[in-house]
């Protein structure tokens, strides 16, 4: 007897439909014959499907069974169909009406007992279904929470083989679940908070206007300047995600297997802060079935490289893509996944190897010659896509004590939220509703100076010796600090303030 139950695989953060047939009655030797997995993984799935069958009191076929994983040529990985194969073959011979197995998506690791363990990309099934028109998806509950978000589904948990069958026999009732992550359920308690950041005005500032605009930033300072304090509170000053987004980035989260989790630290952004000896595709994603890196962990959130000039230069070159796309490719022998990467790079540098270049407590011991080939590690179209560029200045002890308490980041994100909805006004979602990515004839349009102030701009670019790609990024940074400032047109103190941010280009 054949039955037919739906599954899925994960391609990048996508789920694809997969079939499972699973035919009964054959002639042959008796036993399981798996088809369409990989080889390695064909004979573990094999044993934790018996077994799991066998302990939740279920009987094995007494005939050859074939059972097929359709598409063949997709790549798969094994242990996410011990629950659906394990139900079909209960509907194969007998034990479970085929006809309620069709309306779900189901999906889920097994134990030898019978427990189910979750699998990665619950909220990409639940998103596949939703498009199948599925009445709903059946997973291990912690994956079940997460395709719970999704909505205009049934979200079923299943927490054993046996509580799946009872609940598909009808025998026992299993509510589906409901989401718990609205976004009022988030809470600011124990979040890191800009009011702790004393003293270093500048940076805040820039830090500001770099979250207003969506602008990428580089903070250049002595070690104990405060970058890392600082970047970790950028998304706290970002506004906070809608449904939408919340939705995309769970669903990154939850296709590298790190879904509710991390989640559960509330309805917010990711900070990702990865060391700067990762792997090219540890950054970008990758490996045998193609998954997120960090770029796409970042998606809608901040990238945080410290230590930029540390990276591998190759890790930093891939990372063009990412901050150029908004998305990135990763080619794995025949097959191409496309990733998102949507997100606002913060990077960290130190004046120069020694890191004390103008820091007043220390002296710094490096020559002319080893403080350019320090700052040469960063390539020039890396830094074209980095808006803001701003020195931190090391703070002396007295300096630290006398500075006035701090303002916290809810004002901060106040402003910069006002200024975000003043840019989706004006440009709806054409530029991702951000400055940073305005180009063309909207950047003619939104960001027209002056005769006066053009002459202005000229001359500062002369006399700092500005390439001439640094134009447009003064320009947009001008534009978003006449945001903040709620002004119309870029006034002539706007366009100083951006020029001002262009440190590492006047060296
Ligand atoms: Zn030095």
């Amino acid at each position: 007897m054949l039955s037919v139950i739906r599954s899925a695989a994960l391609v990048g953060v996508e789920a694809v439909p997969v079939e499972i047939e699973v035919n009964t009655g054959e002639l042959g030797e008796n036993g399981l014959w798996l088809v369409g997995l990989p080889d390695a993984a064909v004979k573990e799935s094999e044993e934790r499907v018996q077994s799991a069958l066998q302990n939740s009191g279920l009987r094995l076929p007494e005939t050859r069974t074939t059972i097929n994983l359709a598409p063949g040529d997709l790549k798969k990985e094994g242990a996410i169909y011990d629950l659906p194969i394990a139900l079909g073959i209960a509907a194969s011979t007998g034990q479970l009406d085929r006809s309620f197995l069709k309306h779900y998506l189901i999906a889920g690791e097994l134990g030898l007992s019978g427990a189910t363990r979750p699998v990665r990309g619950g909220v990409a099934m639940a998103i596949l279904a939703r498009k199948s028109a599925l009445r709903g998806v059946i997973l291990p509950r912690a994956s079940a929470e997460e395709a719970s978000l999704v909505g205009g589904i049934e979200a079923i948990p299943a927490d054993t083989l046996d509580g799946a069958l009872r609940f598909l026999t009808g025998e026992a009732k299993v509510e589906p679940l409901t989401p718990k992550h609205a976004p009022e359920a988030s809470s600011a308690d124990g979040q890191p908070d800009f009011a702790e950041v004393k003293g270093q005005t500048a940076i805040r500032r820039a830090v500001e206007v770099a979250a207003a605009g969506g602008h990428n930033l580089l903070m250049i300072g002595p070690p104990g300047s405060g970058k890392s304090l600082i970047a970790k509170r950028i998304p706290t000053i970002l506004p906070a995600p809608d449904a939408e987004e919340f939705l995309e980035i769970l669903g990154v989260h939850s296709a590298a297997g790190m879904g509710l989790a991390d989640a559960r630290r509330g309805w917010q952004r990711p900070f990702r802060s990865p060391h700067h000896t990762i792997s090219d595709i540890g950054l970008i994603g990758g490996g045998s079935i193609p998954g997120p890196g960090e770029v796409s962990l970042a998606h809608l959130g901040v990238l945080f490289l410290d230590e930029l000039p540390e990276f591998r230069r190759s890790a930093l070159e891939v990372l063009r893509q990412p901050l150029e796309d908004g998305q990135v490719t990763v080619s794995r022998a025949a097959a191409k996944v496309t990733l998102p990467s949507r997100l606002m790079l913060v990077a960290a540098m130190n004046p120069c190897p020694c890191g004390h270049l103008g820091d007043r407590r220390r002296e710094c011991r490096c020559s002319p010659m080893q403080v350019r080939k320090y700052r040469g590690k960063i390539s020039g179209p890396l830094l074209d896509r980095i808006d803001i560029q701003v020195e931190a200045p090391a703070l002396t002890l007295e300096e630290l004590r006398d500075a006035a308490p701090s303002e916290a980041s809810a004002a901060i994100r106040a402003r910069v939220e006002t200024a975000r909805v003043k840019q989706r006004l004006r440009f709806g979602n054409r530029t991702g509703g951000c400055n940073a990515l305005l180009g063309g004839r909207e950047l003619r349009e939104y960001c027209a100076l002056e005769k006066a102030q053009g002459d202005l701009l000229q001359q500062a670019m002369e006399k700092l010796g500005l390439s001439a790609r640094a134009y447009d990024r003064i320009l947009r940074v001008a534009r978003t600090i006449a945001d903040l400032a709620g002004a119309e047109r870029i006034a002539t103190a706007h366009l100083l303030e951006a020029i001002h941010y262009r440190s590492l280009d006047r060296n």
